[in-house]
């Protein structure tokens, strides 16, 4: 496969202040990894400008105004407890979307044939009118209704692996049919949402909680429902939300997978997305917060993602 990596100077200069965990040194963590593959057909791409009306179909004018007006010209401003802003914020959040859309189009106009947005701030927790657990704009919804409106997609997938439950996208898509959000987290746990019985109005959401302490057996038993899940739904496009903090070394959480585990998933993805949808993959960056554990989760993601 040809893999496109998408990134922006900006995903580094969101400052989120002294000592927060969604910090700006993810991001070369992360690519010092990826530049030690040795592969042609890893290309890299700066992010280019895109139509904002995707933001507004996904979150909503009103929102889009208030978040504009947020971000402040010195110091930090904090959104929620932890969402916390600064003067390059905007260009990074903006950004981080735009990623996704030129990800999208990238594969549509088959420069390439998927791709890894390493940017910040993440998305995942961004409601539709809420910014949230350090994510302002809800990438990956972005990317889902960029799909739905201008390639007249029927049936995208959003498989969220990061370990926490992404109550923003399935805020977003609880009652979109074209939609099916797959997520897998710890619960009980942060944000508090993401129940099995939370299943959206077109049984259109499938939350797998997993206990504190989930080993990587118990972890890849818990996916065959998701497997065949997406084997039933048969999406178009698949959106992965790839956060790296299911992995044993993250501070944040307390599931214990192992670096390679992100390789074998990402295998079991593309099998499906090779039957299903003619292997249309974006991955998006969400959540991980171990810098070496990071680094080398995303190298296995993406070395998976390139082969064929
Ligand atoms: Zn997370």
């Amino acid at each position: 496969m040809t893999t496109c990596i998408f990134t922006s100077d900006s995903s580094v200069q969101h400052d989120t202040g002294p000592g927060h965990p969604e910090c700006p040194g993810r991001i070369p963590s992360i690519i010092n990894g990826l530049k030690k593959i040795p592969s042609k057909n890893l290309i890299w791409k700066k992010i280019s400008s895109f139509d904002e009306k995707y933001i507004k179909l996904t979150h909503s004018e009103k929102y889009l105004k208030k978040i504009n007006q947020s971000f402040p010209i010195e110091g930090l401003t904090f959104l929620d407890g932890d969402t916390i802003v600064s003067k390059y914020s905007k260009k990074a959040a903006y950004d981080a979307v735009s990623s996704i859309i030129n990800a999208i189009d990238g594969i549509m106009n088959k420069e390439f044939d998927n791709a890894f947005c390493i940017i910040r701030p993440p998305g995942h927790h961004a409601e539709k009118e809420q910014a949230m657990g350090f994510c302002i704009f809800n990438n990956v919804a972005v990317g889902a209704t960029y799909l739905l409106e201008k390639y007249k997609l029927n049936k995208v997938a959003i498989l969220d692996f990061d370990v926490h439950h992404g109550n923003g996208t399935q805020d977003i898509f609880y009652n979109e049919k074209k939609v099916l959000y797959i997520s897998s987290h710890q619960f009980p746990f942060y944000p508090g949402t993401g129940s099995a019985d939370e299943t959206g109005k077109y049984n259109n959401i499938l939350n797998i909680p997993l206990k504190a302490g989930t080993s990587s057996k118990e972890f890849f038993d818990s996916y065959k429902k998701v497997y065949d899940k997406l084997n039933e739904f048969k999406p178009e496009f698949i959106l992965l939300s790839a956060g790296f903090d299911a992995h044993k070394n993250d501070p944040l959480a307390n599931i214990n997978l192992e670096s390679k585990d992100y390789y074998t998933l990402t295998r079991e993805i593309m099998k499906i997305a090779k039957l299903v949808c003619g292997n249309k993959i974006v991955s998006i960056l969400e959540g991980g917060y171990n810098l070496e554990a990071i680094q080398e989760s995303a190298k296995y993601h993406v070395e998976a993602l390139l082969e064929i």
